[in-house]
């Protein structure tokens, strides 16, 4: 084991013990709860290889924290467990197999497990020696005859509670604290109006234990956040901890304001042995509801894991509806029977584990940084990572953006760093977790020349990027072709980094220009072209010359033009000599497109090389101006029209009209428009993501057109007009 190790490991320790007194004790985490699953995770994973480093202080060792001294300390009837995580449904498939191996007697569940076994009924001490007994030899195949294998249920993220029932009377509850001791906040539990003050029972037994979990609803919780705002206080970090929070107020009027609420998801009825009430967890979860408990309704009995899986997908997007927070789902063993032959591990039960949901942020190390050169020459800094999985995917790189990030976020190559995804966005390091840098740790400084053609960069005063100016660095003009041929812009099929790349290095396209030019035969020069696949991309760079002029715009790759401003822009002018005509004042006068933006369009349109590229563009045959009101109201106004008559269904996301838009072009071309396909339905017109319509209209042999089709035979129309209609300019 090297120093590296043992460092980390005394690192990560120090780290995750101040995270968790600050989340259990403070109720203010100071880390998001993915990274310190993450972390802890890693030291676990060193702690099983060099299991000399394991101490008995390790967080790893421990379930929550010793409670604070504000309450009165309680001596839980029977400790309460945590949950082993599953990041993934590789990991849950494992924990299956750890538990039919425990069952079998093959010993070792691996992780899930210390594979230790706790001894049938282990409850009532949470000492080690109990714990710790082996199993007797269980009836192998005792579960493959239950019918039904597992109860999941939605991980609710509130904070676990004990209560405690005398003759059905509360007479206590409780917080976990650290699965031995914990809190006695029954003052506080009486306030909650999902938990019964008595059971709803004729004769209840003389000692109920019952488990769950206490939360605050969504809206009650961005209440109480506003509440703290405007009363200058500290605002809680998410629900989980606001729910903590509040059970744990001293005056309990404060606690009833606050409306927690409570999901009950474990029964225990002591000295009858569970069984006798219930045999299963299903059946527990109903004897809870008539015991006058709410519980969370959303629970299914799985066969299999397969079933379990779509019942974790399905709620992967359902849980966002739900009026509570739920980080995963809780899957368990649903025989009560085979639950207490299994037992426990000195923190977990082996018949359950919490499956949870990605995250969107989770800690990394950064491997080494490397420099990017983009389209506008701007030299963006990459960390490359050693890989995680985050909301979904694999993340390698992430971007640092600029110079000035990079010192602002003191990141260092060795680095352990939070990177987080949210939606489509670029992973982004979001912070650094200074107190596990290594000491071999490196500093990064941007080049002061261009890592692609070697050129000096410049890094003006007051702007936070250093760029390469040399017009003719190939990393520019390789990702202006890249922008260019992408798929909201002219959309060229096939036409990757690694062509792109290719291209540039052999010298065949030196602008996006000259991609016009390109002829099979020269095609056919180059390494891994074959005549098929040369034609293929001759044909998907002829076909771009269909895209309509906001695409065109797009993919000139205008700073700051994006594809809704370019959309925004040629609307208000139609064609490429409108716009390149417009005054700054005039394109500001756009709703929605301000000064900056303004200012480097009529910027761009006075470089001549841009001019040129204009010229060649347009020489070309791309569409640099679009049908103008006047071009649409001649369509309408075209007796002949090859729509009139017709009748066409829209459906799928078009690349630049709205539905609505579609619709309304077809009408007034003469067109008719019905919502469904029928043997009567002569063109679909059909964009992204269509669905049945699409699969009915190919079953019907209807003819599909896009949306460039549609407008091509509208164009047709449009150009052919009568000369009544003033203005009606050629297309160019
Ligand atoms: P846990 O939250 O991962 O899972 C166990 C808990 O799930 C149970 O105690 C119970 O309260 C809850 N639960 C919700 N629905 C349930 C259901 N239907 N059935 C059974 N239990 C259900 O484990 P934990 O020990 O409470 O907390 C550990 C977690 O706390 C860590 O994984 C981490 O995410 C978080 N934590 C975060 C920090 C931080 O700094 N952000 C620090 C310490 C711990």
């Amino acid at each position: 084991m090297t120093p590296e190790i043992q460092q980390r490991v005394q690192q990560l320790r120090q780290k995750l013990q101040e995270a968790s007194y600050a989340y259990y004790v403070l109720d203010n985490p100071v880390m998001e709860d993915a990274v310190y699953d993450r972390l802890y995770r890693e030291l676990q994973e060193l702690e099983t290889q060099y299991p000399e480093l394991v101490t008995s202080d390790s967080p790893t060792q421990r379930i929550g924290e010793r409670p604070a001294s504000r309450f009165n300390s309680v001596r839980h009837n029977i400790p309460l467990y945590s949950l082993e995580n599953a990041f993934n449904i590789q990991e849950l498939e494992d924990w299956e197999q750890g538990w039919q191996r425990q069952l079998k007697g093959d010993g070792e569940m691996g992780r899930w497990g210390d594979g230790e076994m706790g001894r049938e009924g282990d409850k009532g001490d949470c000492s080690d020696s109990q714990l710790r007994t082996p199993l007797a030899q269980p009836a192998l195949g005792a579960y493959s005859k239950l019918r039904t294998l597992y109860v999941c249920e939605l991980k609710i993220d509130g904070s676990a509670i004990a209560l405690t029932y005398e003759n059905g009377t509360l007479v206590r509850g409780a917080t976990r604290g650290d699965g031995v001791t914990g809190e006695d906040i029954t003052q506080n539990v009486r306030t909650i109006r999902a938990i019964p003050l008595r059971l709803h029972l004729e004769n209840p037994p003389p000692l109920v234990e019952v488990r769950g979990e206490a939360f605050l609803p969504l809206d009650v919780f961005s209440q109480i956040n506003q509440e703290r705002s405007q009363a200058g206080e500290q605002l809680f970090a998410n629900p989980r901890n606001a729910a903590a929070g509040t059970l744990r107020q001293l005056d309990s009027r404060i606690v009833a304001q606050r409306r927690l609420d409570f999901f009950a998801y474990t029964l225990h009825v002591p000295g009858k042995e569970d069984i006798e009430v219930a045999k299963t967890q299903w059946e527990s979860l109903e004897v809870l509801q008539s015991f006058g408990f709410r519980v969370n309704p959303n629970r299914k009995r799985c066969q299999s894991l397969q079933e379990v899986e779509e019942y974790y997908d399905d709620w992967n997007t359902g849980r966002l509806n739900l009026p509570y927070m739920t980080d995963g789902v809780v899957v368990k063993i649903d025989s009560l029977a085979l639950q207490q032959q299994l037992g426990f591990t000195q923190k977990f039960p082996r018949w359950a584990v919490a499956l949870k949901y990605p995250a969107e942020e989770a800690p990394t190390r950064v491997e080494h940084i490397s420099v990017n050169v983009g389209r506008t020459g701007a030299l963006t800094p990459l960390a490359h990572l050693q890989p995680v999985q985050l909301a979904g995917t694999t993340v390698q790189r992430a971007t640092l953006h600029n110079s000035d990030r990079i010192a602002q976020l003191d990141i260092r190559i060795g680095d352990t760093v939070i990177v987080r995804k949210a939606g489509e966005i670029i992973p982004e390091v979001v912070r650094v977790l200074p107190e596990l840098r290594p000491a071999k740790a490196q500093s990064f400084q941007m080049p002061s020349h261009c890592p692609v053609c070697q050129q000096p960069v410049v890094k003006p005063a007051g702007e936070a990027v250093t760029r390469c100016i040399n017009a003719s660095c190939p990393a520019i003009l390789k990702a202006a072709l890249v922008h260019w041929s992408g798929r909201d812009a002219l959309d060229i099929n096939g036409m990757g980094e690694k062509l792109v790349e290719q291209l540039v290095d052999k010298g065949v396209v030196t602008s996006v220009a000259t991609l016009y030019d390109l002829t099979i035969d020269r095609l056919l020069t180059l390494e891994r072209f074959g005549q098929k696949s040369a034609q293929k991309l001759v044909d998907a760079i002829a076909q771009s010359k269909n895209q309509p002029w906001a695409r065109v715009l797009y993919g000139l790759g205008i700073r700051h033009v994006g594809s809704v401003n370019a959309q925004t822009l040629t609307e208000a002018f139609p064609s490429v000599d409108r716009l390149a005509n417009a005054s700054p004042a005039e394109i500001e006068s756009v709703y929605g497109i301000g000064a900056e933006i303004a200012q480097a369009i009529a910027r761009w349109f006075q470089v001549p090389s841009n001019q040129d590229l204009i010229s060649r563009l347009q020489a070309a045959g791309l569409q640099l101006a679009d049908l103008t009101p006047v071009d649409k109201q001649s369509a309408i106004s075209s007796a002949d029209s090859p729509l009139k008559g017709k009748t066409f269904v829209v459906t799928g996301t078009l690349p630049t009209l709205k539905r609505d838009e579609a619709k309304a072009l077809i009408q007034q071309a003469g067109g008719k428009v019905t919502d469904s396909v029928s043997a009567k339905t002569d063109y679909l017109v059909v964009g992204a993501d269509a669905g049945s319509k699409l699969k009915k209209a190919e079953s019907l042999g209807v003819t599909q057109l896009s949306e460039n089709e549609l407008l091509a035979l509208i164009k047709q129309i449009a150009v052919s007009a009568p000369e009544t209609t003033t203005g009606a300019r050629p297309l160019p």
